[in-house]
């Protein structure tokens, strides 16, 4: 039995993440200072797990919460293209300051391995499809840029200092403990919401711009691989993590529709600045290196989704 810390353990993912590693028979520490985190996310495991209040940029509170742990999972941020272009300062402090503390604070207390949430954004304005990790980044948002910088900085850390280090490069997750409620939350929980209040879906732009919809459970299960590959794939080089599926915002809300027993149409408005049309992973970097492979993929998490939804909200 190894204790693995969990930094933004009580978010979306990295909740969901302390119930797979439990499950796994090891024990968690979650260390998260609830800026957009839920102790209520964490309800049902609170006596399993040890749960640290503090911020990831203080090296002391870091340092407290990875003492004995085996491998770290970095999940903590602050996620969200919009709330990066309105407060481009705030995202850099949390994503790329806090990285680096994660990081360094790992080095100096010996700690073998760190997977780290990275994202789809990296790949910003390149129109290619599907996205594969030979593109070099193209950020189109304060976000991406500092997701990138984490990267770097994984990558630096491995060679400089042999901390095993892995970049998991979510797409659109979605799943369980996902907040739908706020300026920043994301389009699934949103649409759902709404659907369940009997309001028609709000899309930005005209709903055909596609994702890589990845459903919780085959992030968990990446995040579990990559904490247990061979040290030689650990040198922070990036992999996608997603289902090698593309779907538009319109089929989804048709779909949520079928699937609530509802009928309510979308209604458009504006775009935003720095979300991107199309995104559609290539996930053979991550099968050869991790031996990732998608286990659920979108109907069935969305159907999964939907029933938490109900019994949640
Ligand atoms: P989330 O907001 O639900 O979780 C992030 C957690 O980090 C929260 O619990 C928050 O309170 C915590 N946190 C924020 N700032 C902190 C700080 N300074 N110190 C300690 N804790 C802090 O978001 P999520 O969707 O679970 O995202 C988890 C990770 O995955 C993030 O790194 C995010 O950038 C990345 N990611 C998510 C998606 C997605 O689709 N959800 C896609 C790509 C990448």
């Amino acid at each position: 039995m190894a204790n693995y810390l969990i930094t933004g353990g009580a978010g979306f993912i990295g909740s969901n993440l302390a119930r797979y590693i439990l499950n796994q028979g090891h024990c968690v520490v979650v260390l998260d200072n609830l800026a957009t985190g839920r102790l209520s996310n964490l309800d049902d495991i609170a006596d399993q797990i040890t749960f640290i209040e503090g911020d990831i940029r203080d090296p002391d509170t870091v340092a407290q919460a990875m003492q004995g742990c085996a491998g770290v999972s970095h999940q903590a941020a602050l996620g969200s293209v919009p709330r990066s272009i309105d407060d481009p300062k705030t995202s850099h402090d949390v994503n790329v300051n806090g990285t680096f503390t994660v990081l360094d604070t790992a080095r100096k207390l010996g700690i073998k391995r760190i997977v780290l949430a990275m994202s789809s954004s990296a790949y910003g304005s390149h129109t290619v499809s599907p996205k594969h990790e030979e593109l070099p980044p193209r950020p189109i948002s304060p976000y991406a840029a500092s997701k990138v910088a984490g990267e770097a900085y994984a990558q630096g850390f491995a060679a400089s200092y042999g901390l095993e280090t892995v970049c998991l490069r979510y797409f659109n997750v979605f799943g369980p403990y996902q907040d739908p409620n706020g300026a920043y939350a994301a389009a699934i929980p949103k649409f759902v919401s709404a659907l369940m209040q009997g309001l028609r879906p709000t899309i930005y732009g005209d709903g055909t711009q596609s994702r890589d919809f990845c459903y919780i459970e085959n992030v968990c299960h990446a995040n579990w691989l990559a904490l247990n590959a061979p040290s030689e794939q650990c040198n922070g080089q990036p992999m996608n993590i997603a289902c090698n599926r593309q779907i538009s915002l319109n089929a989804i809300i048709e779909k949520l529709n079928a699937l609530m027993g509802t009928d309510l149409p979308p209604m458009y408005t504006a775009e935003r600045a720095g979300d991107v049309k199309h995104s559609l992973a290539d996930v053979s970097r991550a099968k050869a290196m991790i031996g990732y492979e998608p286990q659920v993929f979108f109907e069935e998490g969305l159907e999964r989704a939907i029933g938490w939804y109900r019994t949640s909200l």
